[in-house]
């Protein structure tokens, strides 16, 4: 009996020697089964948040089905200050505008007197290119002791001009120009001023009314137009 009962607890002993590695890989599986819950646990946590995003998403619909419904509809119109043109390319004032209120005269050389002179003489070489100042309708040619070859165009909103002393008109009656078109050339044909050497002299009157040319040919006269943009 006393070696059974030795041998019982040598046999447990035994037991726990052989089996020992059998526990411990029991034990490992647990805690690699633990860690694996862990991870994955953490794992579940993290992705609730990306999932807010996802909500969001109708939110960038609505936007996106705007703008294109805008772009077609809208035609854009721009204002643009068109300006007047200088007629010639001068080199320098003759005759200055002398008419108005203040009722001063200029001498004329040619007709030697002392007169109004109402309209601004603009030297140049002789043959130079007169050009329209602004777009308008020629509404007279002809020429006369005093003005030689001329052209009146007018330029609409009540404005006038006389290109005076020109040769070689190139343009009708009732013809439109636009701004920039030559209309004729320098010359000396005004003979009234023809001791002051190839010139052009130049009118305007707006609303009937003379007015000193001088800011029309020094580009400084503008009209803001609108214009539709494509
Ligand atoms: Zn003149």
């Amino acid at each position: 009996m006393n070696n059974n009962s030795t041998k019982q607890p040598n046999k447990f002993t035994r037991f726990l020697r052989n089996n020992i590695a059998l526990l411990l890989l029991i034990f490992c599986v647990l805690a690699i089964t633990a860690v694996v819950l862990a991870v994955t646990l953490t794992r579940n946590d993290t992705p609730v948040i990306p999932n807010d995003p996802v909500g969001g998403n109708p939110n960038d619909d609505q936007p996106g089905s705007t703008p294109p419904d805008d772009k077609p509809t809208q035609p854009t119109t721009q204002k643009v200050d068109v300006y007047f043109n200088s007629p010639v390319n001068y080199s320098e004032i003759g005759l200055e505008y002398t008419f108005g209120p203040s009722n001063l005269f200029t001498y004329k050389s040619t007709l030697n007197e002392w007169s109004a002179h109402k309209a601004l003489d603009l030297k140049a070489t002789e043959g130079a290119e007169v050009t329209a100042m602004y777009d308008g309708t020629v509404i007279e040619t002809g020429k006369s002791f005093l003005k030689g070859n001329y052209v009146v165009i007018d330029h609409g909103e009540g404005v006038i001009a006389t290109y005076a002393s020109l040769e070689d008109v190139e343009v009708t009656k009732g013809q439109s120009v636009t701004r920039d078109q030559t209309i004729g050339y320098v010359s000396t044909t005004a003979e009234s001023e023809y001791k002051e050497g190839p010139h052009l002299h130049l009118e305007v009157t707006v609303d009937g009314v003379n007015t000193d040319p001088t800011p029309y040919a020094e580009g400084k006269i503008y009209r803001t137009v609108e214009v539709t943009a494509e």
